[in-house]
């Protein structure tokens, strides 16, 4: 998408740490001659710091998802969801200020259990570090598999290179609205078996994950931790709802991978 809308109002999420604290104050300075600082409406969200950082921005105006546009400028060594580094932030003022941009959107991942619904950036993730969490999986209302193990984790293509990256499962081009289950130390043997690999599935797929007992285990949604109740009922599915990025410089997805993880 091209964006024609005019920025006028901004906010800053930023990292708690003095570096992060330094760069927004020089932000704001520079910004505050051409926008308003607006935390409750803005137009853009400013996320300093790193990827977390990007996902807590994320949460934070997830009741504006409609409305509100994400870029981020990065404060620690090379971030995947932020376009800027530190010493460039004059440029990202400039960008902002010469307003060509494009926005991007990326899916995000829906989930309701008891406790109510959560959106997800990176990934839900159903984890029991205290027992061997048995489940059963449905697709669609299909059963699929029986899993024991660990547990199991639901990305989107933005989480892809996040914890699904380290169980093994497959990077995902951003701009595809695709989601990836992958098990987390699932067991293996004749008598438990589940499918070891990742299944990719796309904006159709609703997976159910039902069980005699969540005791003990957790649900991950992002950032944040939510406590499963015994008899849970787990839904994910790609959400209708979107997160908008800026964009004003073109950093193609090779590019990013490169730079986050192949040193070139
Ligand atoms: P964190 O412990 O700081 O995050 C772990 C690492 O993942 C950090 O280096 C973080 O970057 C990076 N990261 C986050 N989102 C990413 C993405 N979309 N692509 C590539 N790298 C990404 O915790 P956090 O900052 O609150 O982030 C929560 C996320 O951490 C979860 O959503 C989960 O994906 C990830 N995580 C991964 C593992 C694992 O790989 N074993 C374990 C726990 C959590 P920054 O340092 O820039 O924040
Ligand atoms: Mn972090």
């Amino acid at each position: 998408i091209i964006g024609g809308e005019v920025m006028k109002t901004y906010a800053i999420v930023c990292k708690q740490d003095q570096e992060s604290i330094t760069l927004s104050e020089k932000l704001k300075e520079q910004l505050n001659t051409f926008l308003t600082y607006n935390e409750k409406e803005p137009d853009i969200v400013i996320s300093v710091g790193g990827d977390g950082t990007m996902l807590y921005s994320v949460h934070k105006y997830i009741d504006a998802i409609d409305r509100v546009a994400f870029i981020g400028i990065h404060t620690g060594t090379l971030g995947f969801l932020t376009d800027y580094q530190r010493d460039e932030y004059l440029q990202l003022v400039l960008d902002i200020q010469n307003g060509q941009h494009r926005i991007y959107e990326r899916h995000l991942l829906e989930v309701s259990c008891l406790e109510g619904t959560y959106f997800a950036l990176n990934e839900v993730r159903i984890e029991n570090n205290r027992r061997s969490q048995v489940m059963d999986v449905y697709i669609n209302d299909e059963y699929f598999e029986t899993f024991r193990g660990n547990g199991l984790c639901v990305s989107t293509p933005v989480g892809s290179t996040a914890y699904n990256k380290s169980l093994g499962g497959a990077v995902i081009n951003t701009c595809t609205g695709l989601m990836q289950l992958s098990e987390i130390a699932g067991i293996h043997h004749n008598a438990y078996r589940s499918l070891g690999s990742s299944l990719i599935l796309d904006q159709s797929h609703t997976i159910r994950f039902q069980s005699q007992s969540y005791q003990g285990a957790i649900l991950g949604v992002d950032h944040l931790v939510i406590d499963l109740k015994d008899k849970d009922c787990i839904c994910v599915k790609m959400s209708s709802k979107k997160a908008r990025f800026l964009q004003y410089r073109n950093v193609s997805f090779t590019q990013r991978l490169k730079r986050a993880y192949l040193n070139s």
